[in-house]
């Protein structure tokens, strides 16, 4: 039985906040109503979280009470970042994160663009694919809300994840990484009428709200582009740094530079730049050509004062793997591609740790 908007809303009426019914107090989102499930947010100012904790709850058992609600999602979100605390020293890789932690997750990283469609998503897939590969446990956490592609990349596109309890999450397996993507719990064009607060509230469910099975590292699809929610974001997610991709025209290359900014004013380190589509090999010939230019990535890091982490050719099998939810690293993982994701892999990784061995820590078992 489908569920309306009007339903939700006659049934938060009967919650109060300050003396009002919820609808009236004009801190209501939009509410998303798809297939039993519903969510919607709250607004707040930061200092507000705990006291209106007990609203939110109260929210949440009133829509799951309506017939034919399987499940509510009520968040709480603060549309301006809490007051900036006293500038800080800049943080090195390795240095530990200033978000709070996620339970089950050792190290975080983004993969960021200036701009889309420069190879982001496929990037962040295969280099979680490598560090599998490595014998690391990893997730991916798709934050692309307004095109995630996860679901395509790692061939789990239908597929929805399993409620373990109440609102927790279990992450979808793709090739062995933990999987989690707005694009299995809402249809791509919902996603895309969401504003910066529910886009927050969404990846801070994704982030938090998912059973993520002790990882060694989770890899983290941000959404391309440099605006406020990318920033937000930036400071939400507690990053161990941040891996920009650029293909090599001096148009990417502003928007890399802008990404690079970008994560210096939220203070969280870049691990380095990538070049992606960097050279083209003619498959009937052999004969390599610069489609797009070659070496500004490397350059624009240098001026940066970043690492350069390396390069990825542009190739048909790079294009047609992805589209086929069968990622290079995963299927053909000895050959040419997957070692150039296994490099950047592994220099990233070191990164990560701030230097330390490329494998995974020893476990410590206490018997
Ligand atoms: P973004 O996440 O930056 O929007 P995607 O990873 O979705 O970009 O890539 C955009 C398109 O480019 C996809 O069709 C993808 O298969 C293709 N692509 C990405 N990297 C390469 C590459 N190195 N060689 C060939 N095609 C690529």
């Amino acid at each position: 039985m489908a569920v309306s908007t009007d339903d939700v809303v006659r049934a938060l009426a009967a919650v109060q906040l300050d003396g009002r019914a919820l609808p009236e107090t004009g801190r209501l989102s939009a509410i998303l109503s798809e297939g039993g499930r519903v969510s919607f947010s709250l607004a707040i100012e930061p200092s507000e979280a705990a006291r209106l904790e007990p609203v939110r709850q109260a929210a949440e058992q009133a829509v799951k009470a309506l017939p034919g609600v399987t499940a509510a999602f009520v968040s709480l979100t603060a549309d301006r970042p809490p007051a900036k605390p006293a500038p800080a020293a800049p943080r090195q890789p390795g240095a530990p994160p200033r978000a709070q932690a996620i339970p089950g997750v050792r190290h975080v990283f983004a993969v960021a663009s200036g701009k889309g469609g420069v190879g982001k998503s496929t990037l962040a897939c295969n280099l979680a694919l490598a560090l599998k590969a490595r014998g690391l446990k990893v997730g991916l956490m798709d934050a692309d809300i307004y095109g995630p592609s996860a679901p395509r990349l790692f061939g789990l596109g239908g597929k929805k994840p399993r409620v373990i309890s109440g609102r927790i999450l279990e992450p979808l397996d793709g090739y062995g990484v933990q999987v989690m993507s707005i694009g299995f719990l809402v249809e791509e064009e919902t996603a895309m009428i969401w504003r910066g607060p529910m886009v927050i509230s969404a990846i801070t469910q994704m982030l938090r709200e998912v059973a993520w099975s002790e990882l060694d590292v989770l890899v983290v699809d941000m959404p391309p582009g440099t605006g406020d929610a990318q920033l937000t974001m930036a400071q939400t997610v507690p990053l161990a740094g941040a891996v920009i991709v650029s293909t090599p025209q001096d148009l990417a290359l502003i928007d890399a530079r802008r990404g690079i900014a970008m994560f210096r004013k939220v203070e969280v380190p870049i691990l380095g730049v990538v070049e992606n589509m960097a050279s083209f090999s003619c498959p009937n010939c052999g004969h390599v050509s610069h489609i797009f230019g070659h070496g500004g990535a490397r350059a624009e890091a240098e001026k940066a004062g970043v690492p350069f982490l390396g390069e990825v050719p542009l190739d048909m099998a790079i294009r047609a793997t992805s589209d086929e939810g069968r990622p290079v690293v995963a299927t053909d993982p000895d050959g040419p591609h997957a070692r150039a994701y296994l490099a950047i892999a592994d220099r990233v990784w070191e990164r990560v740790t701030g230097g330390a061995a490329t494998r995974a820590a020893p476990r410590i078992v206490i018997e």
